[in-house]
């Protein structure tokens, strides 16, 4: 996909418009810190603009509001993304809800959780559903009639992605099911999923046997377990244990890799798209 990009953004790059992503993070929580790393990282190599404003953990929301809005205003910007969690002084759905719609790569403004809702393409779809479905269809995974059962309800993973999967259309025409934390027997759920989504955030949750035979398995989960063995201390996991899952699964994607690079490959998709409006 990120081959695909490449032409897209030299025609663009034709017209005078370099797709451009702005990351906005606030504070120096260690995750966020490599994740927009290697999201700029993403651009660059791909020969689109990016740049990250850094804003200290004891930033004032105020203050946040100010970049979101000079970002806003900026017409070298396409993508403008918060990467959270967000320091407690500061309202994530204040912020995220300041963000223009038509900039909002992340998929979280109301207008396009909206418009994803109800299928309309000039929504951008969060990153991180939306890559998960073009990793079905890739694969030549059917969803339409398959029944997908996702575990997590989060407004970042889970909901969307039942939104998307159960669309009407390609790559979509799913029936879900959404589990979360007061599900009543969840393993006799899962056993029934054609296709399992487990966005949970819980190290090696989902064991090999609550997986139908066959069954294609996606783990969205990245967490970092204990492990002396290697030099950082810690070893990063799904929230499937994979050892026992891959011998149940037809397929599965693996963490790290899978989901997380897709995810970054979706957030370039959706501002080279956003870049695409000022073409037209
Ligand atoms: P949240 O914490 O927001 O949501 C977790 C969901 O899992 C909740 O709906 C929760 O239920 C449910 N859950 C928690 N414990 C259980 C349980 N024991 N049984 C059933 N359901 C449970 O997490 P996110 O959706 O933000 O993230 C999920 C995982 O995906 C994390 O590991 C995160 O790091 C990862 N992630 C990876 C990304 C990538 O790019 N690869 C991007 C985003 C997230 P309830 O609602 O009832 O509390």
């Amino acid at each position: 996909m990120r081959a695909e990009l490449a032409p897209q953004i030299e025609e663009l790059k034709g017209k005078g418009i370099t797709p451009g992503l702005s990351v906005v993070l606030v504070g120096d929580d260690p995750a966020s810190q490599v994740y927009v790393r290697m999201k700029g990282k993403a651009c660059e190599n791909l020969g689109m603009h990016s740049e990250t404003i850094r804003m200290p953990a004891e930033t004032s929301e105020a203050d946040v509001l100010a970049v979101v809005e000079r970002l806003n205003d900026d017409p070298k910007v396409h993508g403008i993304l918060v990467q959270l969690p967000l320091p407690d002084q500061v309202n994530e759905k204040r912020v995220l809800f300041s963000i223009r719609p038509d900039k909002d790569v992340d998929g979280f403004h109301p207008v396009n959780i909206g418009k994803v809702q109800i299928g309309d393409p000039t929504g951008f779809r969060p990153a991180t559903p939306y890559g998960v479905q073009q990793m079905l269809i890739r694969s030549g995974v059917e969803t339409s009639g398959a029944h997908v059962v996702i575990v997590g309800r989060s407004n970042i993973v889970g909901r969307p992605a039942a939104a998307i999967l159960s669309q009407k259309g390609a790559g979509a025409n799913a029936t879900v099911t959404m589990c979360h934390s007061r599900t009543r027997d969840l393993p006799q759920v899962t056993r029934q999923a054609d296709i399992l989504i487990a966005a949970i955030g819980v190290a090696e949750f989902v064991k090999g046997d609550w997986i139908r035979p066959g069954a294609v398995v996606i783990d969205v989960g990245v967490n970092r377990v204990d492990d002396a063995s290697v030099e950082k201390g810690y070893r990063l996991v799904g929230d499937v244990d994979f050892e026992a899952a891959k011998e149940v699964a037809s397929q599965i994607t693996p963490v790290p890799g899978g989901v997380g690079p897709m995810t970054i490959t979706m957030l370039l998709y959706n501002t080279v798209q956003a870049a695409r409006q000022w073409a037209d």
